[in-house]
């Protein structure tokens, strides 16, 4: 069992948006395996495969259900407005109150290639949506509203100075 570093904002990685899996083989079983390690170390809730580097459309929570990995996935519908104090791994130590969907359908396929098509609100809403942003390059940050959003970035600028000198 093994576990990944977490990569943090400031990485290019980040960004990018991930490529779908095509071949759900062992390698991808094991990868999700390292990464549910990696999430349960950390500690958080989900962990979304860009945040380790790997360049492939899965993510990873535990919402309180056990550990549940999802393949390509993907929202199909949202509805409603919840506001949420969120926080992400790849910004540690910062959070701040978001507003998105209360509500939403997420579809993709678990580790056997078995579709998954799940209705979640509230908290399991907001994870999902979290982790899709992170394999489509989308940061928290970039979810806040203007002011906020450069209140952030200010904040974020320091801390990468503080960090590198
Ligand atoms: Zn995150």
């Amino acid at each position: 069992m093994s576990t990944f570093t977490i990569r943090v904002f400031g990485d290019p990685v980040l960004k990018t948006r991930a490529r779908e899996v095509d071949n759900i083989d062992g390698k991808v079983a094991k990868l999700a395996e390292s990464m549910i390690e990696t999430m349960y170390a950390a500690p958080g809730v989900g962990l979304a495969a860009t945040q380790v580097g790997v360049d492939k459309r899965l993510f990873v929570y535990d919402a309180g259900d056990g550990p549940t990995t999802i393949v390509n996935p993907a929202i199909t519908e949202s509805s409603g407005e919840w506001e949420f104090e969120e926080g992400c791994l790849s910004v540690p130590d910062l959070h701040w109150p978001i507003i998105r969907p209360k509500e939403v359908h997420l579809t993709g396929v678990d580790l056997d290639g078995n579709p998954v098509s799940l209705d979640a609100d509230e908290f399991l809403a907001r994870v999902f949506q979290h982790e899709v942003d992170h394999l489509d390059g989308i940061l928290l940050v970039e979810r806040l509203d203007e002011d906020l959003r450069k209140d952030a970035m200010r904040t974020l600028r320091q801390r990468a100075l503080d960090w590198h000198g």
